[in-house]
């Protein structure tokens, strides 16, 4: 049965568990959407918040990898709400933030924390493309054996985390739209570049 709680006209499903959100989400399951579960469960733990409605948590993550996404569906912290803050760093790493608590976790997954001979295996299998039948069923039988091993090992085996301050960004505001003069669509002011012609896009403005 799925449950429906109503907050500002938004339908959030309560009976889903936080795995079950980011496979819902991810539409496969690996080892890195559920690295991103073990991460963002333990946010909530630690920071004692319920997942985002409303841009009462940030997450600023280091990595555009699988794990992301198990953020966004877990938490709530999400692109289209401006509470998901992307750093290209090429990094494991996450910190979430409440602003109701005035509290930060900065979360990072361990060096070599599945980095054994099964592990290294299961790598190498899951990036060769013309698989032997006999290889195939290796890769699936490591392959969960490694998710199991990630829903189940100590968090700290896993991740190394430490509370951060942080000051966090304004919440997401709405700013007027203008009109490109060159290509005629809407454009948000704060982005606009203002000319002497008139108001430019930043896509008409690099061609100008
Ligand atoms: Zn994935
Ligand atoms: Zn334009």
């Amino acid at each position: 049965m799925v449950e429906y709680s109503e907050r500002q006209g938004t339908p959030v499903c309560m009976s889903q568990s936080p795995l079950e959100k980011a496979v819902q989400f991810h539409r496969h399951v690996c080892p890195g959407l559920l690295m991103g579960v073990r991460a963002a469960e333990f946010a909530l733990q630690f920071l004692r918040v319920s997942p985002d409605r409303d841009e009462e948590l940030v997450a600023i993550v280091e990595t555009d990898s699988c794990a992301v996404d198990a953020i966004q569906a877990v938490l709530g912290c999400t692109f289209g709400k401006g509470n998901l803050v992307f750093l290209d760093h090429g990094k494991h790493v996450y910190t979430i933030a409440s602003r109701e608590r005035h509290r930060a976790v900065r979360i990072a997954q361990k060096w070599g924390n599945l980095r054994g001979a099964e592990f290294e295996r299961f790598r190498a299998l899951a990036q060769k493309t013309d698989l032997s039948e006999e290889e195939e069923l290796e890769r699936e039988e490591l392959r969960g054996r490694i998710l199991e091993q990630i829903m189940s090992l100590p968090f700290e085996e896993l991740f190394d985390y430490r509370e951060v301050q942080l000051d966090l960004p304004p919440r997401a505001s709405i700013h007027p739209s203008v009109r490109c003069v060159r290509c005629g669509e809407g454009v948000m002011q704060t982005r606009a570049v203002e000319t002497g012609q008139g108001w430019l896009c930043r896509p008409c403005a690099g061609e100008a």
